[in-house]
């Protein structure tokens, strides 16, 4: 069963991807980055829930010079969707998966000197010279090499003939609070391990350190390329961070009113008998729950129906909530719902739903399960390469 056809019906609960705003959000951080500085937009875990294929092919056409993933899965996903752009895995490989990266141009980060030599062999073999990028640790300890231990790294690098230093990089413990002294120390060490390379001789084409919240606010760090996520599906890393006019959120989840009961007092909505109503009420029941990816919350949360706010009431179950529509008489059965997004005048935000969860934007936006389908909207103002592939 082709569960992609056009025929098969949409169940009534989904995301929906705006791909114009996307567009739009691409087309004001490259208008605000100098022309010089390339943009990696980082589209692992599927593009943040919004579907890393129909993203990068956006950010293709609007100028991103490639991509940043996660897992191989993620990256032959756009291989196989003809994405021909640089594809750089963020994070450590294991071995056994360089030969594979090599086979099929996936450009890895290598922080470790055996690794370095396994893919030097590797590409050698293959008769290639591969791109490698170096991930400096300068005070997250996650990922890399230290910042004070590099150099001999680099150095290995450089001498072996079938690799080519095409980046070195480094990643912010904090880059979006207005206390940017964390940030600022990272920075002189990254700073310090530039000058090093400089003195040895060691020459790179990509330096880059700056995720959304660096790309924000510190535009010194900014040097060759950014490395820009959640600001691209329209999310601010934070609350204080510089702001965009124009930026807006790409995703929103939408559920239609699939049941209406009428509630005398006294009587009580779902599990637990959380809500008991104490006046007649009238409750819509949507087909959406937390085995959607929707907080696991009780009489608290709201969701959005004719522009106006229907407060939720009783426990989330798996597959429904329940909402109160009395002050909305006119809501009927399979109006549209919106639980996260814009529906007339109202919004509830990405952060609502992250407060909601007792968690952060970035959690809400990939935790929507893929039950919920994607419906991607506003996808071809430039249809020539895109109609083609869609669907096949
Ligand atoms: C995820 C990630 C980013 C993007 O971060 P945002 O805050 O979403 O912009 C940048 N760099 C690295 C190394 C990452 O892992």
């Amino acid at each position: 069963m082709n569960l992609n056809s056009e025929k098969f019906p949409l169940r009534p609960a989904w995301t929906e991807i705006d791909l114009g705003k996307l567009r739009r959000n691409l087309q004001l951080i490259r208008g605000d980055l100098p022309r010089a500085v390339r943009l990696l937009a980082v589209v692992k875990d599927e593009a943040y829930g919004h579907g890393a294929l129909d993203v990068a092919r956006i950010a293709v056409e609007e100028g991103a010079w490639g991509f940043g993933l996660s897992t191989l899965e993620e990256a032959m996903t756009l291989r196989e969707g003809g994405i021909k752009a640089p594809l750089l895995l963020l994070g450590e490989r294991q071995e056994a998966e360089l030969e594979w990266c090599v086979a099929h141009d996936l450009t890895v980060c290598v922080n470790e000197p055996h690794a370095v030599r396994k893919l030097a062999k590797l590409a050698a073999d293959l008769g290639k010279r591969v791109p490698v990028h170096v991930k400096i640790h300068t005070g997250m300890s996650r990922y890399g090499a230290r910042w004070d231990e590099a150099l001999p790294l680099l150095q290995q690098i450089v001498a072996e003939k079938s690799l080519l230093l095409e980046g070195v990089m480094t990643h912010f413990a904090q880059s979006d609070e207005t206390d940017k002294t964390f940030a600022n120390l990272q920075f002189t060490r990254f700073g310090e391990v530039l000058q090093a390379m400089e003195h040895a001789g060691i020459p790179v084409k990509l330096r880059h350190t700056c995720n959304s919240g660096g790309f924000l606010d510190l535009p010194r760090a900014h040097l060759d390329m950014v490395r820009v996520g959640i600001l691209l599906y329209g999310v601010f890393p934070s609350t204080v961070c510089r702001k965009i006019a124009g930026i807006e959120a790409v995703m929103s989840v939408k559920a239609k009113i699939a049941a209406i009961q009428k509630l005398k007092p006294g009587e009580v909505v779902g599990y637990g008998m959380r809500y008991t109503a104490p006046t007649e009420r009238r409750i819509a029941i949507l087909p959406i729950g937390y085995g959607d990816g929707f907080p696991r919350v009780r009489n608290e949360g709201c969701a959005l129906i004719h522009g106006k706010r229907a407060p939720l009431v009783g426990g989330i179950a798996m597959d429904a909530l329940m909402v109160d529509i009395t002050d909305i008489p006119e809501a009927k059965m399979w109006d549209e719902a919106v639980l996260m997004g814009k529906q007339g005048n109202d919004e509830i935000t990405v952060r609502d739903l992250a407060k909601l969860k007792n968690s952060v934007t970035y959690d809400v936006l990939t935790n929507w399960r893929l039950r919920l389908r994607r419906k991607a909207v506003n996808g071809h103002p430039k249809p020539a390469v895109q109609l083609e592939r869609v669907g096949g």
